[in-house]
């Protein structure tokens, strides 16, 4: 298997960080062919399970064989929290498989990959450099709508100790306010969101929701970090549903050393 034009996007302050390996995947590098063309790491998306299976094995390889956690992701808000003296961790690490079902996943254990599947929606990075906890969150628009991302803070306060202050945030290539139209706002995002519709347009601006959901928290706004790639104007480059319906679905992953 080649891997050669595997490209990695990072967040700047994750980077500088010695203790973060983190990566957002793009579609290019992998096995998949046609519309999941080609590193497609979704289970749900239709693709050959073979090939996502050599495309999760392709990421793991360029993680450096670390073990990688995914989860079972259905635009829920429940949040896993895997801590140093689960036991079960040798129940988690195989390739083909999703251990847990939830949105969210946070821990204090070095070496374990948490990796986000997106086509659109936002994968969240959060990382408290002080208490050495990171976590990693799916957050669509029914993600945003459940504010997972307060409740993952409020869960790393609670379970770790952490201050959000703290925290650094990274926010993936995901849909864009340019491109997240939604016709039946009305019925889909409740009022309060209502704010965050552009102009007289259906348009909702999802980066900006989720960074006030950060700092809501206390997470401070030079904390956070968005590559305000828009998905669905870059489809050529990430997977995005809005785009192209029938497509595979990007990696992002995080992990302590
Ligand atoms: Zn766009």
């Amino acid at each position: 298997m080649e891997n050669d034009d595997i490209n990695v996007y990072g967040f700047e302050h994750l980077k500088k960080d010695g203790h973060i390996v983190h990566g957002v995947f793009t579609r290019a590098g992998g096995t998949s062919r046609g519309a999941f063309d080609s590193l497609n790491i979704g289970m749900d998306s239709g693709d050959e399970p073979t090939a996502i299976s050599n495309n999760r094995k392709l990421i793991i390889r360029k993680m450096g064989m670390k073990p990688l956690v995914f989860l079972n992701q259905v635009h829920g808000d429940t949040i896993k929290v895997l801590k140093k003296d689960d036991n079960d961790l040798s129940q988690i690490f195989e390739p083909g498989k999703e251990t847990y079902t939830a949105d969210g996943i946070i821990t204090n254990m070095k070496g374990v990959f948490l990796v986000i599947q997106v086509a659109d929606c936002q994968s969240v990075m959060l990382y408290d450099p002080d208490k050495k906890v990171i976590a990693n969150i799916h957050s669509g628009w029914r993600g945003s709508v459940a504010n997972i991302i307060g409740k993952c803070v409020d869960k790393m306060v609670l379970e770790f100790g952490c201050r959000s202050e703290e925290i650094l945030a990274g926010i993936s290539p995901s849909l864009g306010p340019c491109c997240a139209e939604f016709i039946n706002y009305k019925d889909e995002i409740p009022e309060h969101l209502w704010q965050y519709k552009q102009n007289n347009k259906n348009f909702f601006d999802f980066w900006a929701m989720s960074q006030d959901q950060l700092m809501e928290k206390g997470v401070k706004k030079e904390n956070i970090q968005n590559m305000k790639i828009c998905t669905k104007c870059n489809s050529d480059v990430f997977y995005s549903y809005r785009g192209e319906k029938t497509t595979g679905r990007f990696a992002c992953v995080i992990s302590m050393v």
